[in-house]
């Protein structure tokens, strides 16, 4: 892409209602404008990362033996009336009546969907256990949305549901969720640890939410500085395993890390003194198991082997797949903008061209430009007029995890520079170098943007 051609409105003020670093930096950087109160239009760039993170998002699901499909963002109160949650669900519901006085709603959510579309075509135990999930938007009237992306009232979820013939099967589907769900974050480069959450009306253990920690998060959280050791890494990982499934989550989830929902002073106190932390962290993705709880509601049910008939087992499971890029940002910036880590960036490289005009510098930048989309890489080709500096100040602030520069005098030697956004490091390399070595760093990281 060239920037010439590219749409990316960067700001240079700082915009003043913006509280937190990450709502600056994406309003700054042209990622996203608010269109209503906690409604934004994605604009190019944050276009491209939003579709980055759901693609990382499909592949692990998949991945987990999980189908995707999609239900719509509108929907019939009809469903929520059987299930009780029309009246329960309060004012954060966005309800709107059709042409015919029908009541309908925005979805916030879809147990109540997905469960119909279960009863009405599974009946027997021969088709579980079956996992469906979809990225979609959903809506929740916040009373206070704020943090940009972060509490929108327009946000895309990944939702998943689980429908299992026993409790025991169900938990499988909730550990593979938290093995997935390790594995997703850690491919958009973040730490999110799983921390026991509140259950609410329904209570038990099986609930988890994930969280990054940072300073601006809104949640409360205390654990055991243990946990922040962990990570899942590129260990091989069989799905269909209930023991290796189990393993993963005993090993995640055994050292004190909770919410302050669920925060036990006197447990906190048994983990050593020098370990114990408070903090504050961003919920980027919640798990859950819920047992009968909408398959009694909704009559659900399937027959045994036996020729018995009972209610299906569900458990649902969420990513906060816009919040996301908020989380993604607060844990990863600096001073001058934005740092993407590999898996989630826009574009894989910028090229800066210092003297564009130049017949060897223009002809050097496009060389990159070619060799590197041809690698099935996607570069930045900053082709403007400008001088150097504020080249520069754009890639920073857009984060862009690698830049080349390329200038006469560098060319006169055969080189060009290739930068690191994260440490500022530079070397000179031969730009054939400088393309095998962005295709060696990205070649863990593969996944599609548009
Ligand atoms: P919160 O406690 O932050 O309001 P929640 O627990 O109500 O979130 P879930 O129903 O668990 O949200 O939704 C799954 C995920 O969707 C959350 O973990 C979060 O990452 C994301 N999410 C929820 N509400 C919003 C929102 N208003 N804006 C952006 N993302 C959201
Ligand atoms: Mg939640």
């Amino acid at each position: 892409m060239r920037l010439s051609r590219y749409f990316l409105p960067v700001l240079k003020e700082t915009p003043a209602d913006a509280q937190i670093v990450s709502h600056r930096l994406m309003l700054r950087a042209g990622m996203i404008k608010q269109s209503s109160a906690g409604i934004y239009s994605w604009l190019p760039l944050g276009f491209k990362v939003l579709r980055k993170i759901e693609n990382i998002v499909h592949e692990e699901q998949v991945r987990a033996g999980h189908i995707p499909m999609q239900m719509p963002t509108l929907q019939s109160a009809d469903l929520w009336k059987e299930s009780g949650r029309y009246d329960a669900y309060g004012e954060e519901m966005l309800r709107i009546t059709d042409r015919h006085d029908r009541d309908m709603l925005y979805t916030p959510t879809a147990e109540e969907l997905i469960t119909d579309i279960f009863r009405s075509n599974v009946s027997s135990y021969k088709d579980l256990p079956l996992t469906m999930y979809q990225i979609q938007w959903k809506f929740r009237d916040e009373i206070r949305p704020r943090f940009g992306v972060m509490r929108g009232r327009e946000f895309y979820m990944k939702d998943g549901y689980n429908f299992d013939l026993s409790k025991e099967d169900a938990l499988h589907a909730y550990n593979r969720h938290l093995v997935s769900y390790l594995r997703t974050y850690e491919r958009m480069g973040l730490q999110a640890i799983p921390m026991r959450a509140d259950g609410g009306p329904i209570g038990g253990d099986y609930t988890h939410e994930f969280l990054v920690l940072a300073e601006t998060g809104e949640s409360e959280v205390f654990y055991d500085s243990a946990v922040t050791d962990l990570s899942f890494g590129d260990r091989e990982i069989d799905y269909d395993s209930v023991e290796q499934c189990q393993g993963v989550l005993e090993e995640f989830t055994t050292k004190y890390a909770r919410t302050d929902e669920t925060h036990d002073e006197a447990v906190f106190n048994e983990v050593p003194e020098e370990r114990r932390r408070t903090a504050r962290g961003i919920e980027v993705g919640q798990i859950f198991y819920f047992g009968t709880k909408y398959s009694d509601a909704l009559g659900a049910q399937v027959q045994t082997a036996e020729g018995e008939k009972v209610s299906v087992h569900m458990g649902s499971h969420g990513i906060g797949v816009s919040r996301l890029l908020g989380a993604i940002i607060e844990a990863s910036h600096d001073d001058n903008g934005i740092i993407w880590p590999e898996g989630v960036t826009p574009f894989h490289a910028g090229i800066v061209n210092l003297k564009q005009g130049d017949a060897e510098a223009d002809a050097a930048c496009e060389a990159l430009e070619k060799a590197l989309e041809s690698a099935g890489l996607e570069p930045l080709y900053d082709d403007r007029k400008e001088r150097a500096g504020g080249k520069f100040a754009t890639m920073d602030l857009i984060g862009l995890p690698w830049r080349i520069t390329v200038g006469p005098r560098g060319l006169k030697n055969g080189v060009v520079e290739l930068t690191s956004r994260r440490t500022g490091e530079s070397e000179e390399l031969a730009p054939e170098a400088a393309v095998a070595k962005l295709i060696e760093i990205y070649a863990d990281h593969r996944v599609t943007g548009l």
